[in-house]
């Protein structure tokens, strides 16, 4: 069942505008990128991801010329002309009236993210939660059906468990990486697939290509969580997926100082997704989207830094004997070989492993650790460790995480900018310790 093209938010009959002057939530009216003031800087698709991550978005400051974005810390703006017609028109998303509907420091991050993806449109949120609640919701309707998967983010694992039936959507849940197992579970009602481009923690890969195939031939929106690879290393929209969500709280932002979420595809669904933000809140902070702005300026150094040094510790971490499975794309018992079919050689900073001794062993090691912090969370330019079995998946029972392939021992490690060298030294001594222990 394809969503609904005038769906039950539609708010009036507003003609196809020529010049896309006019919005509705009727996905069939004109449009246009954005939105963006005359004074953000837009920079072609064709120049590269660093240029675009400085450039891309910047408001060009008419009163001082402030090199860099000022911060717009206003909840309101100055009535206009155009403030006042696009009351009538229906494109109150594209004029600074209240910061909850848009604001010049939302659209530089926006217009930055957008032109990372190759997306017309990109919305902000106050957390990588808000933007998945508000993409689901307003891309299915009542009496609709999402295909998604065990193995996603745990709060997103909850919501689709314990709220969408509430608002009147079904969910199944399924093996991200059984193209058999997506067909099956589709239904008449299905509208919307939603996967995790890599899974959390073990890095598990959906069969991509084969997912979008069959979307296009059910006509179901398809929507993927890409917080772990970003836009540097993998761009969703390419290979036709609708809409790409990240968590910009991770790599995005990258300094582990904010929360915040994003999402972004074709206007016609960016703009629906953000009239049910306008409706449930959830509207990111001038001073965040300052701060986020700030850190995507050094997102392609930092992806191309962590990677390197995490496909470095794959290999060290490979061959140690106090080190049982490696999880990540580039270690012998990785079993999913078409991750490369879109990841292309990028697998990103996320590094799972067993240590031999089981749990207690584990927790042994991070006490060992003395660089990374033993902390949630992930993607910033510090490493971070964390045990999925006293954290994310603590409230599934052992059987469970062993289904599914959350072995005793199993440490998550988000790899930092820190020097590889001194990450491999801090690990061989930590690892080190453990034999003397046992
Ligand atoms: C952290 C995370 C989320 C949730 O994002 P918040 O910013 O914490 O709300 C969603 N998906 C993935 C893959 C994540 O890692």
């Amino acid at each position: 069942m394809a969503i609904d093209r005038d769906g039950p938010q539609a708010l009036g009959n507003f003609p196809d505008a020529e010049a896309g002057l006019e919005w509705s939530n009727e996905l069939k009216r004109g449009r246009v990128p954005g939105p963006r003031l005359a004074q953000h800087k837009v920079v072609e698709a064709a120049r590269g991801d660093s240029t675009k991550c400085v450039h891309a978005g910047t408001f060009e400051d008419p009163s001082v010329g402030s090199v860099v974005t000022p911060i717009f810390q206003t909840s309101t703006f100055l009535f206009s002309e155009k403030t006042y017609s696009s009351f009538t028109q229906g494109n109150t998303r594209d004029v600074p009236i209240y910061t909850r509907y848009g604001n010049p420091n939302q659209w530089s991050v926006q217009e930055k993210i957008a032109t990372l993806e190759g997306a017309e449109s990109s919305v902000v949120f106050a957390s990588g939660m808000a933007a998945i609640f508000s993409t689901l919701l307003s891309l299915t309707n009542r009496g609709g059906h999402i295909v998604s998967s065990r193995d996603v983010y745990g709060g997103t694992y909850n919501l689709l468990r314990e709220d969408m039936h509430q608002f009147g959507r079904s969910v199944s849940l399924v093996d991200p990486t059984s193209i058999e197992q997506v067909e099956q579970a589709i239904c008449d009602e299905t509208q919307l697939l939603f996967f995790e481009t890599l899974t959390n923690p073990l890095l598990k890969a959906p069969r991509l290509l084969e997912l979008i195939a069959l979307a296009k031939r059910r006509q179901l929106l398809v929507v993927l969580d890409n917080t772990f690879l970003t836009p540097i290393l993998f761009r969703p929209i390419e290979i036709g997926a609708d809409i790409v969500i990240h968590s910009c709280t991770k790599y995005m932002n990258g300094h582990s100082d904010l929360v915040a979420g994003v999402a972004s595809g074709a206007r016609k669904y960016i703009d629906r997704i953000w009239a049910q933000h306008l409706k449930v809140g959830g509207q990111l902070e001038p001073i965040s989207c300052f701060l986020l702005e700030r850190g995507l300026k050094t997102l392609a150094l930092r992806m191309r830094q962590q990677q390197k040094s995490a496909n470095d510790l794959v290999q060290y971490l490979g061959q140690h004997p106090k080190v049982g499975k490696v999880h990540h794309p580039l270690a012998r018992h990785y079993q999913y070989p078409w991750v490369d079919q879109f990841c292309r050689g990028n697998f990103g900073a996320m590094i799972a492993f067993e240590v031999v001794g089981g749990d207690e062993a584990a927790l042994a090691l991070l006490r060992h650790l003395r660089l990374p912090a033993a902390a949630t969370s992930l993607g910033g330019v510090e490493s971070l460790v964390s045990l999925p079995f006293n954290t994310s998946h603590s409230v599934l029972t052992a059987a469970q995480r062993k289904a599914l392939g959350i072995e005793p021992g199993l440490v998550r490690f988000s790899v930092g900018i820190e020097d590889t060298v001194d990450l491999i030294a801090d690990l061989e001594q930590a690892l080190g310790k453990l034999g003397a222990m046992s």
